[in-house]
């Protein structure tokens, strides 16, 4: 008889939680679940990384050699993106599982958003709390932008008496994080701070590194975690590491990655229609002061991750670990006149998503229509606590698309946009595979509609909403309405 392989434990996993039935550890055999059957989880996610910013995707024109290689043993799901494309957004949906009116997260975490009560609930079930309650030992590296900043703010370059937006998570809000190296909001890649696990509000760290060189070091560190210093060396971990760049300020990018792109010009390195070169209005402007630091940033970031990647395999870590690669949003840069992120483009939505699993995905590339709360429930299917996933959870589960090619595949991706306090205004939109519907409601009773072909036009320079008003319909019954009914946006309720 053959051994049971590890792909049939997963089969026979996913078919128990389905069932509710406790697994065993084993297949076959009863009794604590060994450490090889308990992955760890490696999530590595920038800030502002477009998903054109991908060499391999053959789009922007930037050098990423360690993604694309990495993407060669993994899963690109070329068409992922972040349903609210803003940083505290998609990290409430990211860590939640459930999108912005269920986890509370309705705009970022600032001075403005916390007179709203706008921050990650502390009794949220994220899928790190559920990894804690099952054994694991957590990291989280880097930014965490989750909770409101309260008087007196601390005292940090980004924060005023008049408005604030870095906070220090005291342990209670970490949602099981028990290695902390962290930071609210501080956008100083050259001079980062952190909070440590153990410091208090008053007291961070300042280091003169760049801060995704310096975030791989402690990274580096948790997984080597020499005489147990960074955690449990009996548990599984699972570790987040959550870059600041290629977020702005681009300027502050070390020159060994900027030399890497010698004298390409901003006009050989701006492929983009929808960067108005020729009329220089004030987006092409800032594309042209800035395209080569965002994608040296880039590089500097792939570098990086590649560094954490090498560790993991000189620690003979590949194949007892899941890794992720993606981003809470990209980045517009002077497209469409745009600034950066926050609007349904392309260049604001769509984000990197590799995961690696080697030995038991296979690598390919997927266009499935992959949304930030899914993450929370295949991460955990994968790791086989499918059982433990809240029922509230509102993304759904790609474990098995992973695993065995196969599984439901959604038609769209809703797309989430609300005005501070207003929480049944702003835009809605639902995002095809071939179409952009965005869809704008205001407190003066305004109903405004975009919508693009991405298909014909790739680049987005049409709205053809008024000559397409039966598809507009269509996408509106079909697509858009399911979704808000099914995530109870109180934006159907308002008149238009
Ligand atoms: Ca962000």
């Amino acid at each position: 008889m053959t051994p049971p392989t590890r792909r049939d434990f997963i089969k026979a996993s996913l078919a128990a939680a389905a069932s509710g039935a406790i697994l065993p550890g084993v297949a076959g055999c009863e009794g604590a679940a060994s450490k090889a059957d308990r992955p760890n989880l490696l999530f590595v996610f920038p800030d502002q990384m477009r998903g054109q910013a991908l060499g391999f995707m053959g789009e922007d024109p930037v050098i990423t050699p360690k993604l694309d290689h990495f993407a060669s043993e993994s899963v690109a799901f070329t068409q992922a993106v972040s349903n609210y494309p803003v940083c505290s957004p998609y990290r409430g949906m990211m860590l939640t599982g459930l999108y912005s009116h269920s986890n509370g997260v309705l705009a970022n975490c600032n001075t403005n958003g916390a007179e709203h009560g706008y921050e990650l609930p502390p009794d949220a079930r994220c899928w790190s709390d559920v990894l804690h309650d099952n054994g694991y030992a957590l990291g989280y590296i880097g930014k965490w932008h989750l909770d409101s900043p309260h008087k007196p703010y601390v005292d940090t370059a980004n924060n005023t008496e008049e408005f604030a937006w870095n906070e220090w998570t005291p342990p209670e809000r970490r949602h099981g994080f028990d290695f902390w190296y962290a930071y609210g909001t501080y956008d100083n890649h050259d001079h980062p701070e952190y909070w440590t696990t153990e410091a208090p509000r008053s007291e961070r760290t300042r280091v003169d590194q760049w801060s995704p060189e310096h975030e791989a070091d402690m990274a580096i560190r948790f997984i080597r975690n020499e005489d147990g210093e960074y955690r449990d060396p009996e548990k599984p971990w699972a570790l987040v590491v959550s870059m600041n760049p290629p977020h702005m300020p681009y300027q502050r990018v070390p020159e060994r990655y900027l030399e890497m792109y010698g004298d390409a010009t901003p006009e050989e390195l701006i492929n983009r229609p929808n960067v108005k070169l020729e009329e220089n209005t004030s987006g092409a402007q800032l594309a042209r002061r800035h395209i080569k630091n965002y994608f040296a940033q880039i590089t500097g970031v792939d570098d990086q991750f590649g560094r954490i990647l090498s560790t993991l395999r000189q620690e003979g870590l590949d194949e007892d670990t899941i890794v992720v690669f993606t981003s809470d949003h990209g980045n517009c840069l002077g497209c469409h006149d745009e600034v950066s992120k926050n609007v349904h483009y392309e260049e604001s939505m769509r984000v990197p998503f590799l995961i690696r699993w080697s030995g038991k995905i296979e690598p390919r590339r997927d266009d499935l229509l992959l949304s930030t709360p899914d993450i929370f429930p295949t991460l955990l299917e994968l790791m086989a606590l499918g059982g433990e996933i809240p029922k509230e959870v509102e993304g759904r589960s790609r474990a098995s698309l992973l695993l065995e090619g196969d599984g439901p595949r959604p038609t769209s991706q809703l797309y989430i946009k609300i005005p501070l306090g207003e929480p049944a205004l702003g835009h809605r939109g639902v995002r095809t595979h071939r179409y952009t519907l965005s869809v704008q409601k205001t407190a003066e009773g305004k109903v405004s509609y975009i919508l693009h072909d991405n298909v014909e036009d790739p680049f987005q320079l049409e709205n053809i909403a008024g000559e397409k008003e039966e598809l507009v319909k269509e996408l509106m019954e079909t697509e858009l309405i399911p979704w808000l009914e099914k995530t109870r946006d109180p934006w159907l309720g308002t008149p238009g």
